[in-house]
């Protein structure tokens, strides 16, 4: 595989184009719906720049628990979750699905993750949105509604989840030094479990960034 087809563009599409409303966002309006949450996590991870994530995770009082088994939600294997809320805020992370993320990671030549910066990877992803939650304005809010309805003179409009999902990839990817957006290894996974060819993926990359004009 050519490694310079997954750009940070690149993987930002891949996550935009699994937003259920992905199919409502108007052509000409993708590349805002990635630059601008590319931006924001580049943006936030500077404010961190050179902190040890475990450190930043101490300060804030976020309980990190290390849990030995996989949850999964509607089939799909989570690697953890945030749990935000008044009375503390408190990070689940399941160890075993970071340990196969690690283990697969490497594919084609590309480099992979060794366990220790697989979680760090895991912690920063949730950190972002810790921050989104605290601040109170995550960038999916942040940028403008699309239109997934319209009727005579009534319009339905809603937001983009999946560019939250953008940002917490860029900031992960600034805050630990990785050569990618840390999406990336989830499609390695994939193809390195049999459940992905490269050929798919790479004509899935090509293919939304002709759509996109990138
Ligand atoms: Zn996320």
């Amino acid at each position: 595989m050519d490694n310079s087809i997954f750009d940070d563009r690149a993987m930002a599409l891949c996550e935009l184009s699994q937003d259920m409303l992905f199919h409502k966002v108007p052509v000409g309006r993708i590349l805002y719906y990635i630059d601008e949450p590319l931006k924001a996590g580049r943006d936030a991870a500077r404010l961190y720049s050179g902190k040890d994530i475990h450190a930043l995770y101490s300060e804030n009082g976020i309980g990190a628990e290390y849990k030995p088994k996989t949850a999964s939600a509607f089939g799909v294997m989570l690697r953890g979750q945030a749990i935000l809320g008044a009375d503390g805020c408190k990070v689940e992370i399941y160890m075993e699905s970071i340990e196969e993320l690690a283990k697969h990671s490497c594919f084609g030549g590309m480099p992979g993750l060794d366990l220790e910066s697989a979680l760090k990877v895991h912690l920063a992803h949730e950190f972002y949105h810790y921050l989104e939650y605290k601040s109170g304005s995550a960038i999916t809010e942040m940028l403008d509604s699309v239109e997934t309805f319209k009727l005579f003179g009534f319009t339905r409009k809603a937001k983009i989840n999946r560019c939250s999902e953008i940002a917490a990839h860029m900031f992960a990817k600034c805050l630990i030094g990785l050569s990618y957006m840390p999406n990336l290894y989830d499609y390695l996974y994939l193809i390195s479990t049999g459940k992905l060819t490269a050929g798919d993926f790479e004509e899935k990359i090509s293919g939304l960034k002709q759509l996109a004009g990138v």
